[in-house]
């Protein structure tokens, strides 16, 4: 399995969330180790179903239900009984009726092996905003974005953005350094059926970056889209 890792100039959130990766095949967990660490957050690594009981509480638990000592699904039951933990269970392919029963032992999402690290850490994110309804702030080198307050600013200083620019900058920064496509933008951003011509989003992202006042911050990739670039 495959689990494309980028290098990334993103910091912690603040209070960074930790995550505890319940997975027993080596080479899996150090990957998701790795990409967790690389997208900001406090990464615990554990092999058994017994030892992820025994540890205190994680913000998120990634839980693999092939497990060599117990069942996925009665860890998923215990770890849900006792705390409103966010849990995403990750099964192999062909185990629908455990990810079912995890689901129904309350689990938050799932995953099927192999899964990308974008797609995790957007899940990731998805369960936290649950969790944790304070919202969410993105941060790219000098660049804050508050999800919730919708308020961003650079090296500290507010700028005040469109609605249709800050949902773009919301696009780019979900995910620095992957390239969005224009589409996928514009989707998100307008429309989920958007058709018109797309060179509105270039005259709203010529808006933004005379706005944000980052060089190299959003860059252009000719054919494909835009990106949050390293800083
Ligand atoms: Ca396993």
């Amino acid at each position: 399995m495959t689990l494309p890792v980028r290098p990334s100039g993103r910091t912690p959130p603040p209070g960074s969330a930790s995550v505890l990766v319940v997975e027993d095949d080596p080479g899996l967990a150090t990957q998701l180790v790795r990409g967790l660490s690389r997208g900001g957050y406090d990464v615990e690594h554990v092999t058994t179903g017994r030892d992820a009981l025994g540890r205190s509480d994680p913000d998120v638990v990634l839980l693999d239900l092939g497990l060599p000592d117990t069942d996925g699904v009665d860890v998923c039951r215990q770890l849900r009984e006792r705390s409103g933990v966010a849990i995403i269970v990750v099964t192999a392919r062909g185990e629908e009726p455990e990810r079912v029963l995890a689901l129904d032992a309350g689990a938050d999402d799932y995953l099927v092996k192999p899964f990308g690290l974008a797609e995790l850490l957007a899940r990731i994110r998805a369960v936290l905003r649950r969790v944790r309804p304070g919202g969410e702030v993105l941060r790219h080198g000098p660049l804050t974005v508050d999800l919730r307050t919708r308020k961003v600013s650079v090296s500290g200083r507010e700028v005040a953005l469109t609605p249709k620019e800050f949902d773009i900058l919301e696009c780019l920064a979900a995910d620095p350094g992957r390239v969005v496509s224009r589409q996928e933008i514009l989707e998100s951003a307008w429309d989920a059926h958007w058709y018109g011509p797309t060179k509105v989003l270039d005259v709203h992202v010529a808006a933004l970056r005379r706005k944000l006042d980052v060089p190299g911050l959003i860059e252009t990739v000719y054919g494909r889209g835009f990106r949050l670039g390293e800083l």
